[in-house]
């Protein structure tokens, strides 16, 4: 039978490359999880994903409900789940206040890692009850939250402290709306939000792996400098990063290479290890890569599990 994997934020950038990338082997179906219906369904036309390769439900990661009914309607869709890959994620670098979710917490976070926390956390059991040879749960990693490599180096750099402000409820009114507690920063909050997505990816594989056999990773596809993540960046920065990327750092690749890179993580039989954080050489061979002595603390994503587990009511 075809594998079945559920990619949120499919509608543009690294999702719908990936999503094209594995529906064009004949050996997926595709669901593909995101907030605006229309929109995904237009982005699989244009890509030229065949109708019977791919579904698209609604999902909007900035609502715990959105995210319990999703993993609802799924369920009872009566297919098997074989690979989740949680990779929509919003930036507001230029947001000078915070936004929030329906729930009310600092967007970025609670997007990027809440809802994201919740849906992996919902959908572990039919992950766990697939047959299929190979099962995974991966979570898009970034650069940016690793504060070991020049890119996560640049202020505001990634630090999600005593992790105070999300304990508070990351909510901007009896907390501050930053994991550490400081002012808000938006470019911050995407940076401590990847660091989270890592964070999670080790502690799934320290409690899940050897009990479901379920692979966890997580990867930095490279720099997709042309997605739509980059949306709110000012036009400037919008104009001169791809070049930026391409030349002086040498670090860019395409939409494409980044979808056939996850594609790889999800269904290639060599990289099954779990537990890893996949990086690409400069031949587009993938290794493990190290992370960032924050990204790598075991006592934090203990912590972050626990408070994130009561944030979104499931503890
Ligand atoms: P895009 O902005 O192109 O894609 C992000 C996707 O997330 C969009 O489909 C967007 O939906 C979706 N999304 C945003 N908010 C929500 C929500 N509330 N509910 C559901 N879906 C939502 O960015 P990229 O493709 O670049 O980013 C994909 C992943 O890659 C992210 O995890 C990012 O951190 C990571 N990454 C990107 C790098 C890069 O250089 N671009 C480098 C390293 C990692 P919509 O289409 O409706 O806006």
């Amino acid at each position: 039978r075809k594998g079945t994997v559920i990619i949120t934020g499919a509608s543009s950038g690294l999702g719908l490359a990936t999503a094209k990338a594995l529906a064009e082997t004949g050996e997926w179906h595709v669901i593909m999880a995101c907030r605006n219906f229309l929109k995904a369904e237009k982005a699989a036309k244009s890509v030229g994903i065949t109708k019977e390769s791919y579904s698209v439900m609604h999902l909007d990661l900035a609502s715990l409900e959105s995210v319990r009914q999703f993993a609802d309607t799924f369920r009872r869709s009566g297919r098997p789940l074989d690979a989740l890959v949680c990779n929509a994620a919003v930036y507001l670098p230029t947001a000078k206040e915070p936004t929030y979710t329906a729930e009310g917490f600092e967007l970025t976070v609670g997007t990027n890692h809440l809802g994201h926390f919740l849906l992996a956390r919902l959908l572990l059991d039919d992950l766990k009850q697939s047959d299929y040879p190979y099962k995974r749960l991966i979570i898009v990693g970034s650069i940016t939250g690793n504060t070991n490599t020049l890119a996560g180096n640049v202020p505001p750099k990634a630090n999600l402290g005593d992790l105070r402000g999300l304990a508070g409820g990351l909510n901007g009114i009896q907390s501050s709306a930053m994991i550490d507690g400081g002012d808000f920063d938006g470019a911050k909050a995407y940076k401590d939000s990847k660091v989270c997505n890592m964070l999670t990816m080790q502690e799934f594989h320290r409690r899940y792996n050897e009990e479901t056999g379920i692979t966890f990773a997580s990867l930095y596809p490279g720099c997709i400098a042309t997605t739509g993540l980059f949306r709110e960046h000012i036009p400037l920065f919008r104009l001169l990063f791809p070049p930026f990327q391409k030349y002086i750092t040498k670090g860019y690749v395409s939409e494409e290479e980044a979808g056939g890179r996850l594609a790889q993580v999800v269904s290639d039989p060599s990289l099954t290890k779990s537990g890893v954080y996949w990086s690409w050489n400069k031949n587009s061979e993938s290794f493990e890569n190290q992370l960032s002595k924050e990204a790598s603390d075991a006592e934090k994503a203990r912590k972050l599990w626990e408070v994130s587990e009561k944030l979104v009511g499931l503890a």
